[in-house]
């Protein structure tokens, strides 16, 4: 029987500590600078591909680690280092995601490694789902893929929101009603190459945090895309609305669409990013108050100031337990019968926004200005509990999950 243990790999504490040394002194010093600028970070992003840290290859590994470790792990590492300049780095995984959950072996190795380009002449990718008026209800999507059979063409025509990397991305994977009668279950994923006509960039989006990476609308007018660029192919989307069809009249079984499969892979992954966030500001704050002298002793020998930091401590490590099992059962094969990656997701993110208040809370008045990374990390926590399923929105699925 295989060995029951919590402790990383030689390879795997090789990779941390690699990747620790990037988050400490590439991404840590760059942060402010750039949480100010508000624009991708595209030399730390070279950077990080001349290492080898931004390439497919270093991803395809971590995804494939048979402890299902390497995510989390690689997750927790960069965020813990900046959240901005971190999902500038990671948000391209996302498409790549979507493309590896529901396209073809040919489709994921034509367009992944087009996602990321080469350290010379590095790319981002996008993953569109969000629209304007379909948040949380992604059954509310309109934006349309009509099929124009004569030219074997899918024409794309809608407006998307909130995209991590729209309009400045190389490929876009852009998720589209094909059967408005059957909800969520009619949608399917498309690829739209680099520069296709009628794929325009909207607004840009100026944000509370996470300021380094680029969110914006991505705006589709009658954007044609080649058969091959829905993902799965044709025969396979024709066999699952027939299916869905079928179970639509007779009331049946919940069927998956195409964003929840992007979904439910990659929350253990924002969960682990959330642990990162948090751990950062946790050790900004042990710093402080073992340092920070009032009434003739360091701040931290007030139990008060003590016990807050024991909490976070213990939250924090049981979120990245949370995230860890989530991430081993995705790795296993194992089901989310009781929806255990939105619980990591939920924990953690809720964990990230309350340990890095709490450490503005200790860094007083310090904690409070941009002279110390705990306001910027403060912010760039808050979008845990709202990106990839709000909090609200784990809960209901918990809850269902529980409740069957
Ligand atoms: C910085 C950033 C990056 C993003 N990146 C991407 C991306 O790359 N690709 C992409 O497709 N999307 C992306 N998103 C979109 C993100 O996933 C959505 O913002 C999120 O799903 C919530 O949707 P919404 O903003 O429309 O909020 P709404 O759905 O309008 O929700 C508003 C509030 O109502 C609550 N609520 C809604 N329905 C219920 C319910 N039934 N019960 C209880 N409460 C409910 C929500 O929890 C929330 O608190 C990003 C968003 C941000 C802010």
């Amino acid at each position: 029987m295989a060995e029951f243990t919590f402790e990383l790999n030689d390879d795997q504490k090789e990779v941390r500590d690699w990747l620790h040394g990037f988050a400490a002194d590439v991404m840590r010093p760059a942060a402010a600078e750039w949480d100010e600028r508000e624009e991708t970070p595209w030399p730390i992003i070279q950077e990080a591909a001349k290492l080898g840290i931004y390439s497919l290859d270093f991803y395809a590994q971590q995804f494939f680690d048979p402890t299902g470790l390497g995510v989390p792990m690689t997750m927790e590492e960069l965020f813990w280092g900046d959240a901005g300049i971190a999902l500038s780095i990671v948000g391209t995984g996302l498409a790549a995601v979507g493309v590896l959950a529901n396209g073809t072996e040919e489709q994921i190795g034509t367009w992944v490694p087009q996602m990321y380009g080469d350290a010379n002449d590095v790319k981002v990718a996008a993953f569109c789902s969000s629209e304007p008026d379909a948040g949380s209800d992604v059954a509310s999507m309109r934006t349309r893929a009509v099929y124009d059979e004569a030219k074997d063409e899918w024409v794309l025509n809608g407006t998307k929101t909130w995209a991590t990397n729209g309009g400045i991305a190389g490929v876009h994977v852009v998720v589209a009603v094909v059967d408005p009668e059957l909800g969520s279950k009619g949608h399917a994923s498309f690829i739209v190459p680099p520069n296709t006509p009628g794929l325009s960039q909207g607004q840009k989006f100026k944000k509370h945090g996470i300021r380094a990476s680029h969110t914006a609308e991505v705006v589709l007018e009658d954007v044609r895309v080649p058969g091959s660029c829905l993902l799965g192919g044709k025969e396979k989307l024709d066999e699952r609305l027939a299916r869905a069809r079928e179970k639509a009249k007779s009331g049946g079984e919940r069927v998956k669409n195409a964003a929840m499969a992007t979904f439910e892979a990659s929350r253990p992954a924002v969960g682990a990013m959330a642990v990162g966030t948090a751990r950062a500001a946790y050790e900004v704050a042990l710093d402080y108050a073992k340092t920070r002298v009032q009434f003739g002793r360091p701040i931290i020998e007030n139990q008060g100031v003590a016990f807050q930091l024991a909490d976070m401590a213990t939250q924090i490590d049981a979120a990245r337990l949370l995230v860890w099992r989530a991430s081993w059962m995705a790795t296993a094969g194992k089901p989310f019968t009781n929806a255990e990656g939105s619980m990591s997701k939920l924990y953690a993110s809720e964990v990230a926004k309350s340990v890095t208040a709490q450490a503005v809370q200790i860094l007083g008045g310090n904690g409070y200005t941009r002279e110390y990374p705990v306001e910027r990390m403060h912010r760039d926590a808050a979008i845990y509990t709202i990106f990839e399923g709000t909090s609200e929105i784990q809960r209901m699925v918990i809850s269902r999950a529980v409740g069957r």
